[in-house]
């Protein structure tokens, strides 16, 4: 991150000269920074840096996103482990053949959780009403996915 043969202002320099104008609590401890002398808090020794944030960098819906896809995932995930270990320990077909149908939406909703990770940065610039939208419809496709998957081990059963 820091290019010491850039010329102008070190990061460092350019961190002590903000602070020797601002009001800026370390993220650690809350201590007002202003005025440091060194590039470590006096209060409770982090190490600090410049880094530019923005205010319209906003997580929620994309983390409900996260949620909405990743919770019926784990619970598909778990009930296939279950349904392969109880059919490999009692020899049952049956649970083996529904453990390998889980499989499918395993790989859907996998597919949608990576999806969301390598996307994020485009998903971040969506409009605000979008940004919205999408974990509304990742959550009703889920719960399409669980009751489908239901449905089936049901009938199987
Ligand atoms: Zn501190």
């Amino acid at each position: 991150m820091t290019d010491e043969s850039e010329p102008g202002h070190s990061e460092s320099e350019l961190l002590k000269m903000l602070l020797d104008v601002r009001d800026v609590p370390c993220p650690v401890c809350g201590y007002n920074l202003r005025a440091i002398t060194s590039t470590n808090c006096p209060e409770c020794g982090a190490k600090l840096d410049l880094r530019v944030g923005s205010t319209d960098l906003k997580l929620g819906p994309w983390l409900a996103a996260l949620l909405v896809v990743g919770l019926p995932l784990g619970f598909l995930v778990g009930a296939a482990i279950i349904g392969l270990a109880v059919g490999i320990v009692e020899n049952n077909l049956e649970d083996l053949t529904i453990a390998g149908g889980l499989l499918i939406p395993v790989i859907i909703m996998a597919g949608i959780l990576a999806m969301l990770i390598r996307r994020r940065r485009s998903i971040w610039c969506w409009p605000r009403w979008r940004q919205l939208l999408l974990p509304l419809l990742l959550l009703i496709t889920s719960v399409v996915i669980t009751v489908v998957v239901l449905a089936v081990i049901g009938m199987m059963l």
